[in-house]
């Protein structure tokens, strides 16, 4: 029997928006209590604390978030050091940042004042996706409200000057990246820098810089009220912690939930998104954590838990959290030639096996829906998905291979299928769904 998590043991208790997102609501629902006896603990207290909890990056890499604020230089030198916060949530699936930030606006705010003291930042720029109109509204209201509280602002009373700044991106894909993030807010051309020196080093206007994803900033202050053993007590080792899950595609209730990472991914369909449309026998397959991960068959969907570890053991990845549920009606070669085709409208260009690499997976891919190609041409096709990934500036690259790959681990025979039956004169593709109840 599957431990669901409590709503006790919830940080965002208003992630539907029942409840006001304004200061008065979001101090009743803890956010900026004792803020300041937690700064007073100290910089190198907080860091221990957040690393401790096992907290890991909540944008995708799963990076340990208290190691990534040790990284910061000590001493603030010459440069000043910048927080940014990286609010681009642009994975298709993925819609939780925006929840946070249209509800509960303050626990990010109040995120990014621990966040920047602990790494002794008196600023902090909060990088929003171009889209996300109603999101800035939220948190430019919410910012206002924090500056005449005396929470932030130059005299503030939390005793740490600090300055929050929302930047609106003008939505393109690429600007999710850190550092074509950087290069977007320095008002260049949204395109990924290379790395080596890491931002740690020379971020924002050649500054120290930490770029942080929203969830992982919003969670600090109810971790350091709460306690790190508290927030370390959920899911398994390495993969700790509550986290909100985004489920998408064919479920009979689609939604956002917080709940406890590692729960199994059926129970997590089945009891928030209402399970699957015509039944848990009806899943043909799930992508896990946004478009840019492998999908897994419904053999592995059955008993796989949702955490990073159990997902990448199945060469997949947890991402965004991003579940992207699909049933047997769907046209999966059809599916991921599609996300083939975002990934190669979002490339930059910079580098040849992505800027090519890109744009010649999509076109086979259409062929190969169509059954049009031949059967040389899966292998010739997971090659060139092998000779992208690992081989550009960015992750990119392998999120436009990552999806390709993982059809043809775990489809290639209907892939292969579809072209004998092109060729035979027979229909290519054949919905196998059950009749929905
Ligand atoms: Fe640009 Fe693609 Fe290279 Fe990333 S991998 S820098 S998106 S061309």
């Amino acid at each position: 029997m599957t431990q669901l998590l409590q709503d006790k043991d919830r940080i965002f208790t208003n992630l539907f928006g029942h409840h006001s997102p304004d200061l008065e609501a979001a101090k009743q629902r803890g956010a900026w209590n004792g803020t300041k006896e937690i700064l007073e603990q100290g910089r190198d207290w907080i860091i221990d604390q957040m690393k401790a909890s096992g907290l890991r990056g909540r944008g995708g890499a799963g990076f340990p978030t208290g190691l990534k604020w040790s990284f910061m230089p000590k001493d603030v030198g010459a440069r000043p050091h910048y927080l940014v916060v990286n609010a681009d949530e642009s994975e298709p699936g993925t819609c939780k940042d925006r929840e946070i930030m249209r509800h509960d606006p303050h626990l990010l705010i109040e995120g990014c004042l621990i966040a920047s003291f602990s790494m002794q930042a008196h600023a902090c720029y909060i990088y929003l996706r171009g889209e996300y109109v109603t999101e800035r509204l939220a948190m430019e209201k919410a910012v206002k409200e924090a500056y005449e509280a005396k929470l932030i602002g130059e005299k503030n009373v939390h005793g740490w000057p600090f300055h929050v700044y929302i930047h609106h991106g003008a939505g393109a894909y690429i600007c999710g990246e850190e550092t074509a993030l950087l290069e977007s807010l320095e008002g260049k051309k949204g395109q990924p820098r290379l790395k080596p020196p890491f931002p740690a080093n020379a971020g924002l206007y050649g500054c120290p810089t930490t770029v942080n994803n929203v969830e992982s900033i919003a969670v600090a202050g109810t971790i350091l009220r709460r306690g790190a053993q508290w927030f370390a007590s959920f899911g398994r080792e390495r993969n700790v912690g509550t986290k909100i899950f985004s489920i998408s595609g064919h479920v009979n209730k689609p939604c956002n939930v917080e709940e406890a990472m590692s729960i199994p991914m059926k129970a997590l369909i089945e009891t928030h998104a209402g399970g699957v449309r015509g039944g848990w026998d009806n899943l043909k397959a799930v992508i896990p954590g946004g478009s840019s991960v492998s999908l897994l068959p419904k053999d592995i969907c059955d008993d796989v838990l949702m955490d990073f570890d159990a997902l990448q053991a199945h060469k997949s990845g947890l991402g965004t959290a991003a579940v992207i549920v699909m049933d047997k009606s769907t046209d999966v070669v059809k599916a991921i030639a599609r996300i083939s085709y975002f990934y190669r409208h979002e490339s930059c260009g910079q580098c040849t096996p992505c800027r090519e690499g890109t744009g010649w997976m999509w076109r086979v891919l259409e062929r190969m829906a169509r059954g049009e190609s031949t059967i040389e041409e899966i292998d010739m096709l997971l090659d060139v998905a092998g000779q992208v990934e690992g081989h550009t500036i960015c992750a990119l690259g392998d999120a436009a291979a990552w999806p390709v790959q993982g059809l043809i681990r775990h489809f290639r025979g209907e892939i292969e299928e579809r072209i004998n039956n092109y060729r035979a004169g027979k229909p290519v593709f054949v919905s196998q769904a059950v009749a929905a109840e």
